[in-house]
Parts: structure tokens; sequence; C-alpha cells
């Protein structure tokens, strides 16, 4: 299933340019929000018998008018260097266990769209984005997958400047300026994928490959960063999870490169889909 978020109702994405309305299409058993969708996930998936079980008139479908797959998450969740190379480039060891900050919700944006560079210096982080269907608590990691509702696609967009500020670093403001977490297009459950583990990764800034990777260069894999996390915390449905960058950001090149306005990154992953953002100068 393909699952996508317009104008704050979920929506089935049934062929490239149309999607049935959830709540009208399963006669008011499920929606209309994508959030209540994915606290009912089980029911859902159930309901659904996998994706057969809807019918009715489709109505348009794009990127461009979508929001976040999951807009509305009570948790949020984002790991830093979790890729081997990308620890490197950021001068840092290989952590031992998985480090954790946040991204405010109201950095949330859907997947195509404009967003006003902030002072400092931006830079990007393509990421696999794993939303939370069955809620989880201290979970094995061979179980960790059936608490997976799907994947997305995610851009960690950082400010680099207030990242590093202060004699600790302060990661979850630096990454939640307006508009620096777009999302989407839609949520890909697992089942769509031959291999969920391992899928290419990467971004394009003005045409030029700058990330290019493939899921499974992870140090902690997404069954490992739900597992550990669920130890401690009680991962709830519709819960986001930005799994970490591959290398490849501009802090990490010689000589380093940040987002300039006019520039325009499209951001990947095989089997799911593609970001699309335009950056702006501040007042432009
Ligand atoms: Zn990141």
């Amino acid at each position: 299933m393909r699952i996508a978020n317009l104008g704050g109702r979920a929506k089935l994405v049934v062929a490239p340019e149309a999607a049935l309305d959830v709540e009208s299409a399963t006669g008011g058993r499920f929606g209309p929000s994508p959030q209540a969708v994915y606290d009912r996930w089980d029911d859902f998936v159930a309901f659904m018998g996998g994706g057969d079980a809807l019918d009715g008139p489709t109505e348009p479908w794009s990127a461009e008018r979508s929001g976040p797959p999951s807009p509305t998450p009570r948790q949020v969740f984002a790991v830093a260097l979790n890729y081997r190379d990308h620890a490197a480039e950021s001068g840092f060891e290989a952590p031992p266990s998985p480090l954790f900050f946040t991204k405010f919700v109201s950095a949330f944006s859907g997947p195509v769209s404009d967003v006003v560079l902030p002072d400092g210096k931006v830079d990007w982080e393509t990421e696999l984005v794993a939303v939370v269907g069955r809620a989880a608590r201290r979970v094995d990691p061979t179980q960790a997958w059936s608490h997976v509702a799907g994947l997305t696609v995610g851009q960690d967009l950082s400010e680099r400047v207030l990242q590093r500020r202060g004699p600790a670093p302060q990661y979850s403001l630096g990454k939640s300026h307006e508009g620096f977490a777009p999302q989407g297009p839609f949520l890909v459950t697992p089942d769509e994928l031959a291999a969920p583990d391992d899928l290419a990764i990467g971004c394009e800034l003005n045409g030029t490959p700058m990330q290019s990777a493939r899921t499974s260069d992870m140090i902690f894999p997404v069954p490992d960063l739900i597992s550990y996390l669920s130890q401690v915390v009680t991962l709830l449905p519709g819960d986001v999870i930005f799994t970490g960058t591959p290398p490849g950001v501009g802090m990490g090149r010689d000589p380093q490169v940040f987002l300039r306005p006019g520039d325009r990154l499209v951001s990947r992953i095989e089997g799911i889909g593609e970001l699309h953002q335009t950056f702006l100068a501040t007042g432009g």
C-alpha cells in the first residue's frame, strides 16, 4: 500500500496520479486522518487484505499537493551518525549504540516545498524515515518490522552553526527551522519492497549527485533502532523515526558546500519516491 496525506485526509495511492479517499472507500471504517489510520493499523491492514479491498471512484493525486505521510506524530526520533562513512566525514568515531535527537513537528512539510534559508549554514541529510504502526514496547529486533507501518523519504535539513553552538551539540533546534523536515511522497508498506533493509538512497543538488549509498550501510538498521528505542519509550502509532544520513553532506566536503538561494535539491529512495525542495533567501 501507498498511503498519502492530502489536505489532512488519508489517501490510498492506487496509480501514479490517482488515489482513493480512505474514509470514503472503507465506508467510514477508517480515517479520515492519517493518524486515525495508524491508530488502528492492524485492523486496517487486516481489512485491506493486501490492498485489494477498496473500491470506488478515484480522485487526482499529486506529490505537490501532499503533506507528510504522518503529519501529527506524538513522538519524532532522529538518529545521528548511523552510517560509518558519515560519522567519519563528521569527524566522529562510529557510535557503539544509537544516538537520538528530535526534529520538532512544526518543521514538518510535504514532499515538494520551498524552504526559506535562515541565517547560518544549511545542509542536506537524505534519510529513510520509518513510521510506527502497532505500538512497540520492549520488542526484539526479530519482531520489530511488524511494528512499522511503512517507510518514506525524509530530508533532515540542518543548520550547522546552531547545531554546533555551545559546549554540547543541540541537534534538535538547528534541525527544526520551518520546512526543515520534508517527507513523502507517501508511506510505502514494507511488503511492497523486495528488500526493505537494502534500498538505494541519495540526493542531487542542482542535478549533481551529492549522496549515493544503500540503507544496508546503516550501523543500526531499522529493526535495531525500533528495538533499542522501545527498551526506553513506548513507540506509538504514527511516531516518526528519521534513521540517519549516509555520507556526502555539504559539511563533510572539501571545500564545504551549503545551500544557497535558488538551489534545487532532489532526494530519493529506491522503491519509495522523491522529495523536491527549492531554497529561497530570507524575505525572498
Ligand atoms: Zn540526520
